[in-house]
């Protein structure tokens, strides 16, 4: 059994990580701010000992004592980063810096939940880890995109002047239950809009791709990352390279839903990204990991949560 802290832990991610790791027998602090998350992903823990939610904000230094540190804080899609962007680069820059001078005075091992937008609109396909990516650094994405990329640095930084263990992952697109309904993420607004017979919103021609996980695969990535020799820190990719076009993605989402929407095409959002697919040799080589749902079985069980939840 050990102690472990989990930033973010009441979001999408945070909360799926808090379940697996309790599961298992360990101890889990959560430590979140609500900024996007909610104590409701936690709910059905909420007489479970083994968990302890504290309400706090990572750019403010923390004081408490663990074995191991997940840091997922941050928004995660686009409306909500870019509602305060200052504020979502400090979270992922200043959150950075306070929970590696945490990891550092505690001796701990600290796992950086970093993203695939570390590649911006990626000029190499599929992505390999030792590609650098093509960001625009002025943008309305960036203050995702880079202080991602900061927060990378700041763990490479601590690793050779600290010695600090660290492991970083770049997650690739990730859905599931308790995505939040409004957050504009493409795969619970479709599954929405189709549920409520609203027309599918498609950014742009439909072209672009994307590639995506569900959310159990990706926390068997994190975990086995985190459980992984000390030797191997990353960066190392975790999605599921199957990759579609969103026009592929509502075509599916409207077929599971049995719904009838139109398709409305909209602008595309300024720096959005042509293309994505993780290539996942490093994870499978060095985790033995790979993705082990399919589009279609996770995009059924996601329908289904969202269908129980507008319902209530
Ligand atoms: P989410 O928005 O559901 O969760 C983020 C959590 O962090 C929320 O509970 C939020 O309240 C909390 N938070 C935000 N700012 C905070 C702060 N300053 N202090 C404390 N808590 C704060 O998003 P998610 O999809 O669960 O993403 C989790 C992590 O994984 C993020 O770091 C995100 O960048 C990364 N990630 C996610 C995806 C994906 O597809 N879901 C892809 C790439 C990277
Ligand atoms: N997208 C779309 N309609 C929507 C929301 C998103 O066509 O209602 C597109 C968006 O332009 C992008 C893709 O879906 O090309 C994925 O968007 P999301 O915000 O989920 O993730 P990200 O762009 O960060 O990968």
């Amino acid at each position: 059994m050990a102690r472990l802290l989990v930033t973010g832990g009441a979001g999408f991610l945070g909360s799926h990580l808090c379940d697996r790791l309790i599961e298992r027998g360990d101890d889990v602090l959560c430590v979140d701010n609500y900024y996007t998350g909610s104590k409701e992903n936690l709910f059905h823990l909420r007489d479970n000992p083994r968990l302890e939610l504290m309400r706090h904000d990572v750019t403010f230094p923390l004081y408490v004592e663990v074995d191991r540190i997940f840091n997922l804080a941050c928004p995660a899609s686009p409306i909500h980063y870019q509602r305060d962007p200052v504020q979502t680069t400090k979270t992922s820059v200043h959150g950075a810096i306070n929970m590696l001078g945490l990891a550092k005075r505690i001796g701990a091992r600290i796992l950086q939940a970093s993203t695939s937008e570390v590649y911006g609109n990626p000029e190499v396909h599929p992505q390999i880890e030792g590609y650098w990516g093509s960001v625009n650094p002025i943008g309305p994405r960036s203050c995702y995109d880079e202080g991602k990329r900061c927060a990378e640095t700041l763990f490479f930084d601590y690793w050779r002047q600290s010695q600090l263990e660290i492991k970083v992952m770049r997650i690739f697109n990730t859905y599931g239950p308790r995505m939040h309904p409004n957050d504009g993420r493409v795969v619970s607004t479709f599954i929405v809009q189709a549920l409520k017979g609203d027309p599918i919103t498609i950014f742009g021609d439909g072209t672009q791709t994307r590639s995506f996980c569900y959310v159990d695969d990706l926390i068997d990535g994190m975990v086995r990352l985190m459980d992984a020799p000390a030797e191997f820190v990353g960066p190392v990719n975790v999605g599921n390279p199957e990759e579609f076009t969103m026009l592929e993605l509502a075509q599916k989402v409207l077929k599971l839903v049995g719904s009838n929407s139109k398709l409305e095409f909209l602008p595309l959002p300024q720096d959005d990204p042509k293309q994505r697919r993780p290539d996942i040799s490093l994870a499978r080589s060095a985790l033995d990991w790979q993705p082990r749902v399919s589009l279609d079985d996770g995009l059924a069980e996601t329908v289904t949560y969202f269908r129980k939840r507008l319902d209530a």
